[in-house]
């Protein structure tokens, strides 16, 4: 819906209304498909008005501080700078997580991950779980809340994503609980000696392959951070290195997940049954129909020499 259809393309200049309508058809002209209620969620972050509050007052004056704030962030986003960053949340599993350029937004399918951890941890109410790649905490701190008793670790290789992560669970007063280690995938748990100790590993790894970054959609492919999206020549590096690292970890029957891309479950199933060390393996479905998830289960005998990479 445009804002001429709003009825509010009509009000007095310097307006809610007038700045809005302008908004909206910068967004528009850049191609931003929900350009109307885009305008007014960003005008929103700027007035503290909600959207329907800006429709009642739409004849109110925006002073120039506030207009001038809304221009900036109205350019950000015609130049496909996503609508997250630029309000700073993005909501996944019912809390609104904060996040920053310096993660990647939390996408509903991952909810996947955090329902089987949760499931598999139901006999074991304190398990240790370990997030790898944890961006912005967010499956951490969803599992640590359903799992009062379990102990979470949270790995991410970059530091400016790890500050993320813990304003996050500070936030949500899981400071205290969920331990964030900064490291290259399971390497702080060798660090540590802890060995054969871990219930379930879960992750969400990069998974684009290399020649499909350049189809991205401008938001995700110039904005996401490219350690959080980019999986090597056929998206699947750093789901081969968790199979491999995993098992030195986990103890036996210990559970690897890990969300994978359209078309990779069951090439990572492959890798997975090569590798010997796992004794069952689970595919689970998005909303999409899309094989999102594989489930591992370590195995109880020692049938390969492990080998950490
Ligand atoms: N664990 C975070 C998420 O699922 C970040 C994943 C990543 O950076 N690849 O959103």
């Amino acid at each position: 819906m445009s804002t001429d259809q709003l009825g509010i393309a009509d009000c007095p200049r310097g307006s809610i209304g007038a700045v809005l309508a302008e908004a909206e058809r910068s967004l528009r002209v850049a191609g931003i498909e929900e350009s109307a209620l885009e305008a007014a969620w960003l005008l929103e972050h700027v007035l503290h008005v909600s959207p329907l509050m800006q429709r009642v007052q739409a004849e109110r004056p925006v002073t120039a501080v506030d207009y001038a704030s809304m221009q900036e962030l109205v350019a950000r986003r015609a130049n496909r700078e996503p609508l997250q960053y630029l309000l700073g949340t993005q909501e996944f599993c019912d809390r609104e997580f904060r996040v920053t350029s310096a993660v990647l937004i939390p996408r509903p399918e991952s909810a996947l991950l955090v329902q089987e951890t949760i499931r598999r941890c139901r006999q074991n109410p304190s398990a240790i779980v370990v997030d790898v790649g944890t961006g912005s905490g967010c499956l951490a701190v969803s599992v640590a809340s359903a799992l009062p008793d379990a102990r979470v670790l949270a790995i991410d290789a970059s530091a400016d994503a790890l500050a993320v992560a813990q304003a996050n669970m500070e936030q949500f007063g899981f400071g205290a609980r969920i331990e964030c280690v900064q490291g290259d995938l399971l390497a702080p748990l060798a660090q540590r000696g802890e060995t054969s100790q871990v219930d379930v590993i879960v992750s969400n790894p990069p998974y684009i392959a290399d020649l499909d970054l350049v189809t991205l959609q401008p938001e995700v492919r110039c904005f996401e951070p490219h350690l959080a999206l980019a999986g090597g020549p056929d998206g699947m590096d750093v789901h081969r290195r968790l199979l491999q690292q995993a098992p030195v970890y986990l103890k036996s029957r210990g559970v690897l997940l890990m969300e994978v891309g359209l078309g990779q479950a069951e090439l990572v199933c492959r890798e997975a049954e090569k590798s010997g060390w796992f004794r069952t393996y689970d595919v689970l479905r998005d909303e999409g129909g899309i094989d999102r998830v594989v489930c591992f289960e370590k195995t109880e005998e020692r049938s390969k020499p492990l080998i950490v990479n």
